[in-house]
C-alpha cells in the first residue's frame, strides 16, 4: 500500500514505520465516532465531531475525549475503532504499533476489564511507561527515571527546562516518545516556554535529539488532533532535521519498541 499524498522524501515516505506513543481513544477519527454514536441512537454529523475536536486548552481536550469514549460501550465498538486506527496506519506504511488503552475509561463506564488479561500481561513483563514533562516540569521526569525506572517518557518536553536532565536522558538512553502536534493543541509547549502560545516551528524536537536523547515521533490522539505520523515527520523536516536525521528518527522507533517486529521491510 502506498504512503498517503505527502511532502516527505520517497525515502522516508515510502520507510516501514514505527508508532510507539498512541492512544487507541484518540484515534477514532471523525466518521467512525458517527458510526458509534448511531450505534446508540444518537444522530451527530462529522462536523459536529471536528467542531468537537477543535480546543484552545489542556480541559477542553479532555472534555472532547470523556465525551467520545462515552460511547465505547462494549466490545465490538472496541473492534470498530481498533480495526479503523489498523487501517489508518497501515496507509501510512505503519507496520508495528504499540497501543494504549485507557482502562480508567472502562472503569468509569462501569466496564468490566478482565482484570486476569492484566494479570497475564504482568506475568508475560510489563514494561515501564510513564507520562511526564508534558504539563508539568521538568522533575517529573527526573522522578519517572530515577524512582520508577521509566524505560520511556511520554512526552517529556519539560526537559528542555533542565540541561543537566537532558545529559541524563542522552547517557542513560532514555527516549522521550515526542508528539509535536499534540503539544501545541493542547498547549502543553506555549506552557512549558511560558508564552501565550506556540507554534510547530518553536518545538524543541530537533534540539532535544541533536542532544543526542533517543527521541520517538508519535502522534498521541491522532484523530483528536488532526494528525498522523507522516505529519509529524514533516514537523521534524520544517524544524530543519535533515533526511539523514529523518530516517535515524524511524530507526529509533524501532529501536526502542518493546517487542522487535519480524521484518522491517515487510509492508
Ligand atoms: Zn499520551
Amino acid at each position: 500500500m502506498l504512503p498517503a499524498s505527502t511532502m516527505l522524501p520517497e525515502s522516508v515516505a515510502s520507510l516501514p514505520k514505527a508508532e510507539l506513543h498512541l492512544h487507541l481513544e484518540g484515534s477514532i477519527q471523525p466518521g467512525t465516532v458517527c458510526a458509534l454514536t448511531a450505534r446508540r441512537g444518537v444522530v451527530v454529523s462529522e462536523q459536529e465531531v471536528r467542531r468537537r475536536y477543535a480546543y484552545q486548552n489542556f480541559s477542553e481536550f479532555l472534555e472532547a475525549f470523556k465525551w467520545v469514549t462515552s460511547f465505547l460501550r462494549d466490545p465490538q465498538d472496541y473492534a470498530l475503532i481498533t480495526r479503523d486506527l489498523a487501517e489508518h496506519l497501515l496507509s501510512q506504511r505503519v507496520i508495528y504499533a504499540e497501543v494504549t488503552i485507557s482502562i480508567g475509561v472502562m472503569l468509569l463506564r462501569k466496564q468490566r476489564p478482565e482484570r486476569k488479561v492484566y494479570d497475564q500481561a504482568a506475568g508475560l513483563g510489563l514494561h515501564r511507561l510513564i507520562h511526564a514533562g508534558e504539563i508539568g516540569g521538568p522533575e517529573k521526569i527526573r522522578e519517572a527515571v530515577e524512582l520508577l525506572g521509566a524505560e520511556r517518557i511520554g512526552h517529556g518536553i519539560a526537559a528542555i527546562n533542565d540541561p543537566a536532565l537532558m545529559d541524563l536522558l542522552a547517557d542513560r538512553r532514555i527516549p522521550l516518545e515526542i508528539c509535536p502536534q499534540s503539544n501545541i493543541r493542547t498547549g502543553a509547549l506555549a506552557r512549558q516556554l511560558r508564552r501565550a502560545g506556540a507554534r510547530i516551528e518553536d518545538h524543541p524536537l530537533a534540539k532535544l535529539f541533536r542532544h543526542g536523547i533517543p527521541i520517538v515521533l508519535s502522534t498521541d490522539d491522532p484523530a483528536m488532533f488532526h494528525t498522523t505520523l507522516l505529519n509529524e515527520y514533516e514537523h521534524a523536516q520544517k524544524l530543519g532535521m535533515t533526511d539523514n536525521e529523518l530516517l535515524r528518527l524511524a530507526q529509533m522507533s524501532f529501536d526502542f519498541a518493546f517487542e522487535r517486529p519480524h521484518s522491517r521491510t515487510a509492508g
